[in-house]
């Protein structure tokens, strides 16, 4: 992980306060209807205040703050404020870090986690942690947002040279960081909202009934930080760069409205390798159903 400097930190922000996402939010295929809410005071928020929304829930107005700044271990960071029937907070962020072979690109990616304790068994908090972020991490591979086998989500690769995203635009960059956030919020259970749409999860009930001895029934997920299925940062650059930001099947770039995903030619099921030859770039669509029917 690398710095990023200054001069491209200030080029996204840029970049970020341009962009307009209308009247409502895409979840999948349900809008979520807001409008342009109440600034978040903070005088570090590289965005200004500019992307600060709310969004009419049957419970409440969710106020929401999308800011930009450079935190207290010297990392920028893209931060999620919400506020709900007196209960505020943040409630996600990402980095913004650049990695070796790919020089000054930005990545924005952030693994899937949740942190709060709660009272009672410590193992069963931990179970329920768990729990939580496979429902999160599968919801949001639904979504079509790029989640690796070790729940980093990659929301977006950005060249500052270019001044734009490579994988994704700006309007649904944005889209998909707000989504996390709200979702993250929901599943959180803390912050004092949830989505009408979405299976409730109310964890303080489960944790005081539940046992030691149902943690294995939990569903669970074997996370394997090596798994050399996952393809890393910088070669995930690679093959966009060879592939000239566009989808191998169908020609589109991130333009066109398209997002951009890295694929196992050969899945990695099937014995295919996490190297430069058995990846290619393929957008959302056409993507859709392969994974891993493989023929030939
Ligand atoms: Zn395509």
């Amino acid at each position: 992980m690398e710095e990023i400097i200054n001069k491209d930190a200030e080029g996204f922000a840029n970049a970020l306060k341009k962009v307009t996402i209308g009247n409502s939010i895409s979840i999948g295929n349900f809008k979520l209807f807001g409008e342009k809410g109440q600034e978040f005071n903070n005088e570090r928020d590289m965005l200004e205040g500019v992307h600060g929304y709310k969004f009419p829930l049957l419970s409440g107005d969710l106020q929401l703050s999308v800011q930009l700044y450079e935190n207290i271990s010297k990392h920028y960071r893209l931060f999620c404020f919400t506020k709900f029937n007196g209960k505020s907070g943040m409630t996600f962020s990402m980095n913004l870090t650049t990695e070796k072979e790919s020089d000054n690109i930005i990545f924005l990616t952030q693994k899937i986690k949740f942190t709060e304790q709660y009272e009672g068994s410590k193992e069963l908090g931990k179970a329920h942690r768990r729990q939580k972020q496979v429902i999160l991490a599968e919801m949001l591979h639904n979504l079509d947002l790029t989640v690796t086998d070790n729940n980093e989500l990659i929301l977006g690769i950005y060249n500052p040279e270019y001044k734009s995203f490579v994988n994704t635009n700006g309007v649904q960059f944005l889209n998909d960081f707000i989504v996390t956030s709200i979702l993250k919020g929901h599943f959180q259970g803390n912050k004092g909202y949830q989505l009408e749409i979405l299976p409730s999860f109310s964890i303080a009930e489960r944790i005081a009934k539940s046992r030691d001895s149902e943690i294995s029934q939990l569903p669970s997920k074997v996370v394997d930080n090596k798994s050399k299925r996952n393809i890393p940062l910088g070669m995930r650059y690679k093959v966009l760069h060879r592939d000239d930001f566009k989808c191998f099947k169908c020609g589109r770039s991130a333009e066109d409205g398209i997002k951009l995903h890295i694929d196992h030619i050969k899945p990695y099921s099937l014995g295919g390798l996490t190297e430069l030859d058995n990846l290619q770039t393929l957008c959302n669509q056409c993507n859709i159903g392969k994974s891993n029917k493989f023929i030939g």
